[in-house]
């Protein structure tokens, strides 16, 4: 009842896989950063972002990690649902509400790396029976006039049964955090979170390497410990 009240209220009330033609394409966004400009503190960063982004900031080596992000001020840490995770940053002074990475023509700076949320914008995803669809965010568009795009072309991600595997993955990990977290004090909470953040986007990703592999390395070291 929850998902469907859901569903009904903000989007067209269809579920998505990654090979359906969705309504989506505003003309490539020409004259419109509506979503750069009013969403960034929105967006959380999960692991692939961070090597996605360090990636595409010219980082390499042991600066594959959330920690140069953070000192260059690209991302910062928030509180969401208990767990302490990065986001995007917006810029300071006048132009506030924008992204670090909008540039002064309205474009991303990043785009050939920018995140996995950036990318869904105006769809959403919505978990259950262990495996997730894609829906669409009917009304957070400001264009009205969208052409039909394949889900797959318009995330543009190489490898999207691997990614697909990944944002599972750690959602489920973030759930069972979240639902450990429940039964801790702030000291414990506070410490779990150090861990999460320290496994997951601290420790340094070996650019060389193919990311899901380092992921799964990480989660197993997670699950065994
Ligand atoms: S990373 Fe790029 S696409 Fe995402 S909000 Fe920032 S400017 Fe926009
Ligand atoms: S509101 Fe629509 S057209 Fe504007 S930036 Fe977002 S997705 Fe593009």
């Amino acid at each position: 009842m929850k998902r469907a009240i859901l569903l009904d209220d903000i989007s067209d009330g269809r579920l998505y896989k990654s090979g359906n033609t969705v309504n989506l394409d505003a003309d490539g966004c020409s004259g419109c950063s509506y979503c750069c400009r009013e969403m960034t503190d929105t967006i959380i960063l999960d692991p692939w972002d961070i090597y996605m982004l360090s990636l595409g900031v010219g980082n390499t080596g042991n600066d594959i990690s959330l920690a140069p992000l953070l000192a260059k001020g690209f991302v910062s840490l928030s509180v969401f649902e208990g767990l302490t995770l990065p986001r995007l940053s917006a810029k300071t002074g006048a132009d506030f509400s924008s992204c670090v990475f909008l540039d002064e023509t309205g474009r991303c700076r990043v785009h050939a790396y920018r995140p996995g949320f950036c990318r869904l914008f105006p769809l959403g995803r919505i978990y259950e029976d262990e495996g997730f669809h894609y829906f669409l965010q009917s009304r957070e568009c400001r264009k009205e006039e969208r052409k039909g795009v394949r889900i797959d072309k318009w995330l543009g991600i190489d490898n999207l049964e691997k990614y697909e595997d990944f944002i599972l993955k750690w959602h489920e990990i973030q759930e069972n955090i979240k639902e450990y977290l429940k039964g801790c004090d702030d000291e414990n909470a506070g410490k779990i979170n150090m861990m999460l953040l320290k496994l997951f986007y601290l420790a340094p990703y070996d650019a060389g390497r193919d990311f899901y592999l380092q992921f799964e390395e990480r989660r197993k070291r997670l699950l065994n410990d």
